[in-house]
């Protein structure tokens, strides 16, 4: 039977997510719930209604459409029961304005795949290839392993995109397909990254320690989150770490605010309020900080 993927989009032209051009294909469902997870949309292991309100100009072509009864007019906006709402995509279809979107669309591994391949010679000369993330992209895990395979049986570079929140047997499977892992790294204090993405760290940087003994082909990516993970004692575990580990390159990625308006489409909570960008010269304090330890940190990526 084709093994299909619960995914939330497929970005062509890809600058920040592996070497090269590159397809990002991501996968919907995380096991953690980042406080700053900028695609809070893809955290759900279902599909989910993001629904732009601004956008809606009361038409109620959605109320006609959608065999449910979920929606009504409400002082001349489309308000929709969540808990009545089937995510059968209808209203997508039918609101003028593009302001409904169902989150998450079932596809095969081959679907994805004849996408990601109608790229192929703009991986070829900037030395790109496919991404896979999220959400966390080992959630899916026959679907991952099984499009990895594919992708390298056509000559492409793979990158898999995790937090690491996953059996070790999950990357035992994918090892052997992937060119490069992006692996997070956020906060080293356990009860602070209990409470900041809802599991413990340990798992994470166990996993984390048995890649880099099989592989030096990792990139580390560091949320730079302000006054949740750039004070000077987490830098300092973070380098005592990092130096006990193999890996490439350093990423250093800052906070921004774009989770906070899909959270709002969500109908939920945006917890970082008050929280604003790291400044460039924090950046840069910290890009010393990790160069004072030998470590060369790349802002973004
Ligand atoms: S996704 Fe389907 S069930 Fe949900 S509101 Fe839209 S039309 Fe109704
Ligand atoms: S179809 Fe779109 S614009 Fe019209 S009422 Fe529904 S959400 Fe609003």
């Amino acid at each position: 039977m084709a093994v299909s993927g619960l995914i939330f989009n497929i970005q062509k032209f890809s600058l920040h997510d592996g070497p090269g051009i590159r397809t990002t294909v991501f996968l919907k469902g995380c096991p953690l719930d980042c406080w700053w997870c900028h695609n809070v949309e893809s955290q759900g292991s279902g599909k989910e209604p993001l629904l732009r309100l601004d956008r809606c100009s009361g038409c109620g072509s959605c109320v006609v459409s959608c065999p449910q009864g979920a929606i009504t007019l409400v002082d001349g906006k489309a308000a929709t029961d969540l808990g009545t709402c089937v995510r059968c995509g209808e209203c997508q279809v039918h609101c003028p304005e593009n302001g409904r979107n169902i989150c998450g669309q079932e596809l095969s591994v081959a679907e994805v795949v004849a996408e990601v391949l109608k790229d192929q010679v703009f991986y070829e000369r900037s030395g790109g290839g496919v991404t896979f993330s999220g959400g966390e992209a080992l959630a899916q895990l026959d679907f991952l392993v099984e499009a990895l395979a594919e992708c390298k049986g056509a000559g492409l570079h793979t990158v898999v995109d995790t937090s690491g929140a996953v059996s070790w047997t999950s990357f035992e499977r994918v090892l052997p397909l992937t060119d490069l892992f992006l692996y997070d790294l956020k906060l080293m204090d356990d009860a602070a990254h209990r409470s900041y993405t809802g599991v413990s760290n340990r798992g994470l940087l166990e996993n984390l320690r048995k890649l880099s003994a099989a592989t030096d082909a990792i990139w580390i990516r560091f949320p730079v989150i302000p006054s949740v993970n750039d004070g000077a004692e987490n830098i300092r575990q973070s380098i005592e770490f990092l130096q006990t580990i193999r890996f490439r390159q350093l990423n250093l990625l800052p906070y921004h605010e774009l989770g906070k308006g899909k959270a709002a489409q969500l109908g939920r909570a945006y917890r970082m309020e008050g929280v604003t960008p790291p400044s460039a010269e924090g950046l840069e304090e910290l890009r010393a900080q990790f160069a004072a330890a030998g470590m060369t940190a790349v802002t973004g990526g």
